[in-house]
């Protein structure tokens, strides 16, 4: 009943040429598969032309952030209807990297959540504790205030165009990837959690996505457990062949 979502986070690598190059690229990889929604978040000066370049394919696109006004004095920022206009149909928002190096928090992740649904963007809303944080059994104390906060005040229906990504910071771009039992145990806390604030149908409905050191060979076990709906994936998001060979699990 949920579909799955994979999705690539290219973060800030390649230029509009080589953007462009990899879906065309990947376009034919992934051509068949009606099973799963396929979505790539290039950088923001590739969007106009990876928009195009997808057009009348199964590939959907992301942006890597978004802000919460709508236009105004706010210089270097991009809001949600200029992502829409862009080609945009989802958001990546509050990923770890964000909250790392660039002071996103729980309030500015629910800010931009709600102006990203607003504009008729879907929300890739992430969470996801730190390797100290693991250590001395915090995870689900993290996730809960992280979900508390990022997802306060949204309302049920909102829910459809909700994407929770859970990615252990520690299993970011380290080549460690959470065990399949480690990643549900978080998967089936966080669907038991929104249950909790939100309504078992909305629980139900929502899909969870693991992110951290996705690849190939390690996807297939991910996506087998039960709470695993799809995956957000760096790395093996930059070549046309690792990301297809995900998507096609
Ligand atoms: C990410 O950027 O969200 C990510 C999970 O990266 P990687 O797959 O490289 O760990």
């Amino acid at each position: 009943m949920r579909k799955p979502l994979i999705a690539g986070n290219w973060k800030l690598f390649k230029t509009i040429a080589e953007s462009v190059a990899l879906v065309d690229e990947l376009k034919p990889l992934v051509a068949g598969n009606q099973s799963v929604e396929i979505v790539v978040a290039p950088v923001f000066t590739a969007l106009c032309r990876v928009s195009n370049a997808i057009k009348g394919s199964n590939i959907n696109m992301a942006s890597q952030d978004c802000y919460w006004e709508e236009e105004g004095a706010f210089t270097g920022e991009v809001a949600p209807k200029l992502l829409k206009d862009a080609g945009c149909s989802h958001a990546i928002i509050g990923h770890s990297e964000r909250r790392q190096y660039f002071g996103e928090t729980d309030l500015t992740v629910n800010k931009k959540t709600k102006a990203a649904i607003a504009a008729g963007l879907c929300a890739i809303v992430c969470v996801g504790e730190s390797l100290a944080e693991r250590e001395s059994d915090r995870t689900f104390n993290v996730i809960e205030t992280q979900i508390k906060g990022g997802l306060d005040g949204i309302a049920e229906e909102a829910f459809s165009k909700i994407v929770i990504a859970y990615e252990p910071v520690w299993a970011i771009g380290t080549g460690k990837t959470a065990s399949d039992a480690q990643a549900q145990e978080v998967h089936a806390f966080i669907r038991q959690l929104v249950a909790r604030l939100f309504g078992q149908e909305v629980a139900d409905a929502l899909r969870i996505l693991y992110g951290g050191s996705v690849k190939p060979d390690n996807v297939k076990g991910l996506m087998t457990q039960p709470d695993i709906d799809g995956a957000l994936v760096g790395g093996a998001s930059l070549k046309a062949e690792s990301f297809a060979a995900i998507v096609n699990f």
